[in-house]
């Protein structure tokens, strides 16, 4: 299916967003991250993913403009192909559902950065740990 048919870029307070043009559904991908595998690891920018395989992935639009918040709604996983004829294997990151989406919502993943990375988060949500960082690595930052 055309990806444009079932989100849209919009602005938001923090800059674009990706918004659910469709109803989607738990479990239901959303579509594969695209965008320019770098194998220095210790490139950084304000939307690469790290791939934990000496690899970062710089995402291109639409997926990456999807916004960070602390109650998302999708969430990031590796999906990783093997080659038996080259014995070459390769990782892609696809963007999951894990809670429904209404036709309108914005779509978010929980961005869980180092508390070395990490910014104030305006993501509003009632859980907000008022800053873009993991869990795990918040005590480090208060
Ligand atoms: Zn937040």
């Amino acid at each position: 299916m055309n990806m444009n048919s079932l989100i849209e870029i919009r602005e938001t307070h923090v800059g674009k967003g990706v918004f659910a043009k469709h109803r989607f559904l738990v479990t239901q991908l959303v579509g594969t991250i695209e965008g320019q595998q770098v194998s220095d690891p210790n490139y950084g920018s304000a939307y690469c993913f790290d791939l934990e395989n000496g690899m970062v992935l710089e995402p291109a639009a639409p997926f990456r403009y999807v916004n960070h918040s602390c109650d998302p709604n999708c969430e990031i996983e590796f999906f990783d192909e093997h080659d038996p004829n080259t014995e070459q294997s390769s990782r892609s990151l696809i963007l999951m559902v894990c809670r429904e989406i209404q036709v309108g919502e914005e779509l978010t993943i929980d961005y869980n950065w180092d508390a070395t990375n990490a910014i104030r988060c305006l993501c509003g949500a009632e859980n907000c740990r008022g800053w873009i960082v993991a869990p795990e690595e918040l005590a480090e930052i208060k």
